[in-house]
């Protein structure tokens, strides 16, 4: 497996302005000092609770924030050392998909429009050869191209959303980040959003980082898993060691939660207590040691490092520590 993205231990604080001078008070640390690696062709899922910086990781990675600190090889070129023109032929090679695409896609434009500027930025091809590649684009992600001169609100949500990977499709990018790409769709439709990605993927070789709160999802379109935790990744690993053999107590708890697939007996529900801390001050040591079920003394003082448990597995807990 080829490396394609390489994280390493990024940060990213967003200032609290405050008090008479509108001065920085303090930090919210969304994204506190993580790092992983994105593989060429797979599926790598970041789950957790909204606000455990999951987007704020993407957004980073896509260079729409600059991080605080840390380090983001894509292909082995520093993203974050990159002057304009380069990070324009960037944003060719990484896309996004937004939960959302009604707020991404222009209402005033026809796809045609759309797509015509997704090509036209980066220049992919040919100005009068562009009405047919749209069309084709139109096609493969299964929307009718004679629909071409037709506006958003004219198409259903689930459509609307298809537009939107025709859009991100449009450049030919090496990777797209799939930020709650199909949250808002009804779960019949989520079943052909998520088929279409994963077609698309093999046809292009395709590259996800596929972001959501729904493990379900999570299941269906996973190669590999990474959950988040008030800006900190806790556990990481392929998708069925995951599901089936979670080490960390908050990957527990999570997965308990979600009705086990077939109609298989389901493991006893977890219940965590208390709300998830504020990322403004997260807790000492050990991040989740308030909301635990096995918190120990240790875990109140001591943070807990990722470490590796096997193939393609890691976890960061101080439970593991004697294993
Ligand atoms: Fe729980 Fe301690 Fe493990 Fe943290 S380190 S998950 S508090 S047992
Ligand atoms: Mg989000």
């Amino acid at each position: 497996l080829n490396p394609l993205v390489e994280i390493s231990h990024l940060k990213q604080y967003f200032p609290i302005k405050g008090g008479i001078f509108g001065q920085t008070i303090n930090y919210v640390k969304a994204v506190d000092d993580i790092s992983f690696t994105i593989y060429e062709g797979e599926t790598l899922s970041i789950v957790g609770e909204s606000g455990c910086g999951k987007s704020t990781t993407g957004r980073a990675i896509l260079r729409l924030d600059e991080p605080t600190a840390g380090e983001i090889h894509f292909r082995q070129k520093d993203v974050l050392a990159l002057g304009r023109s380069e990070l324009r032929k960037l944003r060719k090679e990484m896309q996004v998909i937004f939960q959302d695409p009604f707020a991404s896609l222009n209402p005033r434009q026809t796809v045609r429009q759309i797509l015509g500027e997704a090509l036209a930025v980066q220049n992919v091809i040919p100005r009068d050869k562009r009405p047919e590649r749209i069309k084709e684009l139109l096609a493969g992600v299964g929307l009718r191209p004679d629909h071409i001169d037709r506006y958003p609100h004219e198409f259903s949500g689930g459509q609307r959303q298809r537009i939107g990977i025709a859009r991100a499709l449009a450049v030919e990018p090496k990777l797209i980040v799939c930020d709650e790409a199909v949250s808002a769709l009804d779960v019949s439709i989520q079943a052909q959003v998520l088929n279409l990605l994963k077609h698309l993927q093999s046809e292009y070789k395709l590259t996800y980082l596929f972001i959501s709160h729904d493990l379900g999802v999570v299941r269906h379109i996973s190669d590999r898993v990474a959950v988040m935790y008030l800006g900190k990744i806790v556990e990481i690993a392929e998708k069925t060691k995951l599901f089936e053999n979670p080490q960390h107590p908050y990957t527990k708890a999570l997965l308990s939660s979600i009705p086990a697939p077939g109609g298989a007996v389901k493991k006893e529900r977890i219940l965590l207590t208390g709300d998830v801390p504020s990322p403004i001050n997260p807790p000492q040591g050990c991040r989740f040691h308030t909301r635990c079920p096995q918190a120990a003394e240790r875990c109140k003082h001591q943070e807990p490092a990722l470490r590796r448990l096997g193939e393609d597995h890691q976890a960061a807990c101080h439970l593991l520590d004697a294993r």
